[in-house]
């Protein structure tokens, strides 16, 4: 089994959808908390545990594994009446939940009037960004306006309604210059939400203490990420990215550990590209390809069933991933959906307009849409892998394609994911 430090973060390094969930829910067997670090509702982890599937949005998928504790970071943004319905969905499939779930008294509550905004900016954008539309922009905005709600706040009811009301009189206003009407209940979906606020108190911690307690007393930790390293609000595809620092170092700041904490950074990378929502996409496939891929790969959003478009791997986005993250490990997952294709192609640099090449991931996202990738091309395995659980049973072009994928990247692959169950995974080493 691959060597795992006693604080892992678990990244995407792609466009989100690379399939965390399945890897975090993998390595959650050997660890006794795992926390979520930033992100909302807008995020979605499908984990098939026998036969069983689970579509997770804010709970941390090593909820599914039992007596594991789960928590969320600060960092994240909750949005109380979804995060309930999870739980409450979880207890009613027979998952034991008490004591299992900690919230940071530091998150920041996403409230409808959030939803309301997300909505109608998008709606009436030039340029949309193709949010989720679940608020989880405006509720970040709001935190860095310094307008946001904290679940602290749930425990005092009058500072609570000072800063609620002034957040949903403001809320009104930006709706108005967008043209849009909000729904007239606005103030009873509100106090839906708040009434929550007392149960939500009940789950509340110090995520930082709690974790770095555990941490001085040999227990095992894993922080999970969401959406990926290309939708990270600095380093990512910007304005097309997330409201959040998906990338690892926001994994100290969205729990209240200090970076040193941290012993190893596992970069989840598709064995090809995807993305959902708008912006870029360098390697994307023809229509054709297109559409074969992503019926193999069933991409279509967790949260929204969206079709991602997908392409061939792109190694300029995994290696600026390795450098942003600090990558100590490489899970490769879904290399079972391409099993059946003849021949891949992998991306090694990109063409920049003017003819220069480069195996930099460029800062200017718009130049991303006259890139040309340059391409290798590896032949195809065309041989099942499902089955496959040791890294010398892998047919040779296969063992080929991800010895390539692992040179180009700079980090050492340590997974292998060939399947959506639990125990179809191939550890390295
Ligand atoms: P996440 O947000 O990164 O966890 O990704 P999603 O859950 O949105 O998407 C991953 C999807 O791929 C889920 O439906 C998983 O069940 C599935 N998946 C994960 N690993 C594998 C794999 O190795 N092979 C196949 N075929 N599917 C996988």
């Amino acid at each position: 089994m691959p060597e795992q430090g006693a604080c892992t973060v678990v990244v995407g390094c792609q466009w989100g959808d690379e399939g965390k969930g399945k890897i975090v829910d993998v390595l959650a067997e050997d660890v006794d908390i795992v926390a979520r670090y930033q992100g909302g509702a807008n995020a979605g982890h499908t984990v098939k545990v026998g036969d069983d599937m689970f579509v997770l949005h804010q709970i941390p998928s090593g909820i599914l594994h039992a007596g594991k504790r789960c928590l969320l970071g600060n960092g994240v943004v909750l949005d109380m009446q979804q995060f309930f319905q999870e739980y409450d969905a979880l207890v009613a499939r027979g998952i034991a939940m008490d004591g299992r779930v900690g919230v940071s008294l530091r998150a920041q509550l996403l409230l409808p009037y959030h939803r309301l905004l997300d909505q109608a900016s998008e709606s009436s954008a030039a340029e949309p960004i193709g949010t989720t539309g679940r608020g989880i922009g405006p509720a970040y905005e709001d935190k860095a306006g310094r307008r946001g709600v904290r679940v602290a706040d749930l425990g005092n009811p009058e500072r609570l309604a000072k800063r609620v009301g002034a957040a949903r009189d403001r809320t009104g206003r930006r709706v108005e210059q967008f043209g849009a009407t909000g729904p007239v209940d606005l103030d009873r979906a509100i106090d839906e939400a708040l009434a929550l606020g007392e149960r939500l108190l009940g789950l509340a911690t110090d995520t930082g203490v709690e974790i770095t307690t555990a941490l001085k007393a040999g227990r095992r930790v894993l922080l999970e990420g969401a959406q990926g390293t290309a939708l990270d609000l600095d380093h990512g595809t910007y304005p097309f990215v997330t409201s959040s620092n998906t990338t690892a170092a926001a994994a100290a700041t969205g729990t209240g550990i200090g970076p040193t904490a941290i012993d190893a950074v596992i970069g989840v990378v598709k064995a090809y590209t995807t993305r959902v929502g708008e912006g870029p996409l360098p390697t994307a496939f023809d229509p054709e390809m297109d559409e074969r891929v992503r019926q193999l790969g069933g991409e279509f959003g967790a949260t929204t069933g969206r079709p991602r478009r997908c392409g061939w791997f792109d190694s300029v986005i995994t290696r600026f991933a390795a450098q942003v993250n600090g990558l100590t490990g490489v899970a490769i997952t879904k290399l079972d959906v391409l099993d059946t294709l003849p021949e891949l192609r992998v991306a090694t640099a990109y063409r920049l307009p003017n003819g220069t090449v480069t195996e930099s991931f460029p800062a200017d996202t718009w130049s991303l849409t006259g890139v040309e990738p340059v391409y290798e091309t590896l032949p195809g395995w065309q041989a099942p892998t499902h089955d496959v659980r040791r890294v010398s049973d892998l047919p040779a072009k296969a063992r080929a394609y991800l010895d390539r994928i692992e040179e180009l990247t700079g980090a050492p692959v340590q997974w292998i994911s060939v399947g959506t169950k639990r125990n179809q995974i191939i550890p390295v080493g």
